[in-house]
């Protein structure tokens, strides 16, 4: 590729800017696509402007370096700090969690805890109080300990009921995860974040479950949304991705600097997958959505099935809340059996879903969480995430291999 090709291929050099984002179009009347519906934003997120024989969405750029002459300013100058691709892919995040907002930045990273540690360990410092879920993504207490031993206090609290509002007196950051990971609680986002601000807190929302489709942080009152791109921002079970969307300048610079110094960078083709992927979730998340709602109306017939969790539920006890502050509820289903041993025979039994971890994929996925033994759930408990598969084959699968596991 020759060099003005591929300064026209980023489509981004003679922009505004990694942090335009929608705004770099405020200058029109209308803009078709930050005032259009999820599906509009979703396969236009993060597009450049069209030019004649370029791809619309220009292919990933390997650079380690850039020709750089004179002095060393930006927008592109050592791959470690910015890169075209990641460029794009942020924009599109930014305008699918914050669209139409003035002055909100995105930055990409490796892995979704890449994103998560970037935030804490750039906002906190010695003597500082972080306010924790107790039941969150199961890597948080390995942070926790990290933090505790760089002299930074840590609190923990259930997100189920905002119990977290009680422990955030002397707070500097509120770390919210909602719905919570693998137990599918809901916390109230706007209560919280006005409680936390009244204390001078900052706070933080992990967005993984729910997707930018399925909840706004920023527009309920968070100072960031942070999310692994892993899940069902990217769907496919094929990369490692993770981001930080935030609107307070000073703490996105040092945020900036976290990735710069630690280096946890995603890959240019990783990027570029990531946000050709984008263009289809919102397609991906009204389906899931759908089909999760009635697998776990299924499953609520069922009499070994207990604990059944589903926020889009209109009996589950997170129903109220998530309702007032959802778009849509998400793809995963969480519940118990009576046994590991009938829990294993449940996984082995099922033919449509795979038996791994993680969530949000096209290809439907379920796993006995106790396995891990991070989190504080029964043996029996089983996490399902629906993927796309069609809704009344996946039915099917589940209660035949419910039936199955029973002998
Ligand atoms: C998976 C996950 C993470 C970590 O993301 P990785 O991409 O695996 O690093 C963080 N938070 C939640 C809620 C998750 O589900």
């Amino acid at each position: 590729m020759s060099e003005s090709a591929a300064g026209d291929a980023h489509g981004v050099t003679g922009d505004a800017g990694p942090a335009a984002g929608a705004t770099g179009r405020a200058g029109r009347e209308i803009d078709p696509v930050s005032a259009g519906g999820d599906g509009t934003r979703a396969v236009r997120a993060g597009l450049p402007e069209p030019a004649k024989y370029e791809p619309t969405l220009p292919g990933p750029v390997f650079a380690a370096h850039y020709h750089l002459p004179g002095e060393p300013t930006g927008p592109y100058t050592y791959g470690r700090d910015e890169n075209p691709t990641w460029t794009l892919l942020e924009r599109a995040v930014g305008e699918l969690e914050a669209p139409g907002r003035d002055g909100v930045e995105a930055l990409v990273f490796a892995s979704g805890m890449a994103a998560v540690s970037a935030v804490l360990f750039s906002q906190l410092r010695a003597g500082d109080v972080c306010v924790m879920p107790d039941d969150g993504y199961q890597a948080l207490p390995l942070v926790r300990a990290q933090l505790e031993a760089y002299g930074i206090e840590v609190r923990t609290a259930p997100t189920g009921g905002d119990a977290q509002l009680d422990v955030l007196d002397g707070a500097k950051l509120l770390w919210i995860e909602t719905p919570s990971n693998p137990g599918l609680d809901v916390c109230d986002i706007g209560r919280l974040a006005e409680a936390a601000h009244a204390r001078g807190a900052l706070v933080a929302v992990d967005n993984t479950l729910a997707t930018p489709l399925g909840q706004r942080p920023l527009e309920l009152g968070a100072d960031f949304a942070v999310a692994s791109g892993t899940k069902q921002l990217t769907g496919h079970g094929d990369i490692l991705l993770g981001y930080v969307v935030g609107r307070d300048t000073e703490a996105m610079a040092a945020v900036r600097r976290w990735r710069k110094i630690v280096g946890a960078i995603p890959g240019p083709m990783e990027a570029w997958l990531a946000h050709r992927s984008i263009a289809t979730l919102q397609m991906r998340v009204d389906r899931q959505s759908a089909t999760a709602l009635a697998v776990a109306e299924a499953l609520r017939e069922r009499p070994e099935v207990t604990g059944l969790r589903y926020p889009g539920l209109p009996d589950d006890p997170a129903h109220k809340i998530a309702a007032r502050q959802m778009r849509r509820y998400g793809c995963v289903v969480s519940f118990t059996l009576p046994t590991r041993a009938r829990a294993d025979r449940f996984l082995d039994a099922l033919r449509l879903v795979d038996d791994a971890t993680s969530f949000g994929g096209v290809r439907s996925t379920a796993e006995r969480r106790g396995r891990w033994g991070g989190d504080a759930v029964p043996e029996g408990f089983i996490r399902l995430s629906v993927g796309a598969e069609d809704p009344e084959d996946l039915v099917a699968d589940v209660l035949r291999a419910l039936d199955a596991s029973a002998a």
